[in-house]
């Protein structure tokens, strides 16, 4: 399995995670390639060689923010839209295989059902995930995804009977988490 979609062995603790300088919330770290490949040129010009971390806010500008560094990157800096900062589509949620929140949304309506997290973990396990070049936060996007697949389905209030019961909403698998 490739070690981006790997459950995070990072040695910080929380309490030594710094604070996002515009909304004070921890920011997870994030590996330098990760900026590299996806940093607009003027932004990457900027980039100096130190610790950078994600802002996971949802409402927070800030993408990437580094303690010793001044430079500090919005949305804007970046090529990609961060889907978990957006909330109008389109919505990445998996940036690997190009799932949006309205593709996700719009095979719940066709079938009932997502099987955007079968399709991606598929691909994890065949070794084709690139998380940390293609996902802003550097991280794997099955948290993301299954969140998009949790709404939907709450949002398409599937009618009993009309469809069958997606596998998301049994109570066995409804904490799960990748
Ligand atoms: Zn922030």
């Amino acid at each position: 399995m490739s070690s981006c979609c790997a459950l995070p062995a990072r040695k910080e603790t929380q309490t030594t995670l710094p604070l996002c300088p515009e909304c004070r919330r921890k920011g997870r770290r994030v590996e330098p390639v990760t900026l590299k490949a996806l940093l607009l040129p003027p932004a990457l010009a900027r980039l100096e060689n130190t610790p950078y971390h994600f802002c996971p806010t949802p409402t927070c500008p800030v993408v990437y923010f580094a303690v010793e560094a001044e430079s500090i990157y919005h949305k804007k800096d970046l090529k990609v839209r961060v889907g978990l900062k957006e909330v109008d589509d389109p919505i990445p949620v998996c940036y690997c295989f190009g799932h949006t929140r309205t593709s996700v949304w719009e095979e719940i309506r066709r079938t009932g059902q997502s099987t955007a997290v079968q399709s991606i973990t598929a691909h994890v396990q065949a070794g084709r995930c690139a998380c940390e070049v293609n996902n802003p936060s550097g991280a794997c996007c099955l948290g993301e995804v299954n969140k998009a697949v949790k709404e939907g389905i709450a949002r398409l209030g599937l009618k009993s009977g009309a469809a069958p019961v997606p596998e998301a909403l049994t109570p066995a698998r409804s904490g799960e988490r990748v």
